[in-house]
């Protein structure tokens, strides 16, 4: 995508959400850390349910270390992969409150080396809890990054890094949350919604998805024709002729 074409089609995300925010609920940057690292193949509602009662008793390490994990398994048991993410959540608390004076890391190579942290929660953590210009890549930005041609990559690195290399810097702080809500309720895995979509004439994607009436005329087009196909005799075919004998 050309220079030009990437900065308007960030103009664009941002008319519509000028301040963009997490959709995970969190009370501090502790708080924020624990909930990525229990969003991962987890949806932020999903999340929220579980952490809003946790939360309100558990906002620092050693909280949680009190808590126990026993303890922590009974609030987040609704989410998926849970017995080893409340293992990671009382290890990476352990050694906050043994290295960190208690406090969350702001730099990517401290926040890496906790269990169960990885690029793409460090990212998330850099970005919303000390407003450093990261963007993580999850399965929303990879999609749009490669669909829209702003950052085609073959792995998640490759976007982020190409995302980095075009996003223009007045835009780099919010990129994550555009790219992401983008992905989340317009130009969706299985059906985008091109024909509400805001960067539509930028986008080289194809084909493009049309209105719904439109689908609903497709569809019922193309049901009867599938009936009318159904009623037409099929051509028998023609037996061969049997070999002559030598
Ligand atoms: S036009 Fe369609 S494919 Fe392209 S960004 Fe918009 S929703 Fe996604």
């Amino acid at each position: 995508m050309k220079p030009e074409k990437v900065t308007e089609f960030y103009r664009r995300l941002r008319d519509l959400e000028p301040a963009p925010k997490t959709e995970l609920k969190y009370i501090n940057a502790y708080t924020l850390l624990v909930a990525v690292v229990l969003s991962a193949q987890a949806t932020d509602v999903g999340v929220n349910k579980a952490t809003g009662p946790l939360f309100k008793l558990v906002d620092t390490p050693e909280k949680m270390l009190k808590l126990g994990e026993k303890g922590l398994k009974d609030y987040i048991k609704t989410i998926g992969l849970f017995n080893a993410k409340a293992a990671n959540v009382m290890a990476l608390s352990k050694i906050l409150v043994e290295q960190h004076g208690s406090q969350v890391p702001a730099t990517r190579e401290e926040l890496e080396a906790l269990p169960g942290v990885g690029r793409k929660t460090a990212n998330v953590v850099l970005n919303v809890a000390f407003g450093q210009h990261t963007i993580a890549v999850d399965t929303h930005i990879f999609r749009v990054g490669n669909r829209t041609g702003l950052a085609p990559g073959k792995n998640p690195l490759e976007v982020e890094q190409k995302l980095e290399k075009v996003t223009p810097a007045e835009f780099k702080q919010h990129a994550h949350h555009w790219l992401i809500l983008h992905g989340r309720y317009v130009c969706k895995a299985r059906s985008p919604e091109c024909w509400r979509c805001p960067v539509i004439d930028l986008c080289p994607f194809e084909p493009k998805t049309p209105p719904p009436e439109e689908q609903k005329k497709l569809k019922a087009r193309a049901k009867a024709k599938a009936k009318a196909d159904a009623k037409t005799p099929r051509a028998t075919s023609v037996p061969k002729k049997p070999k002559k004998k030598k």
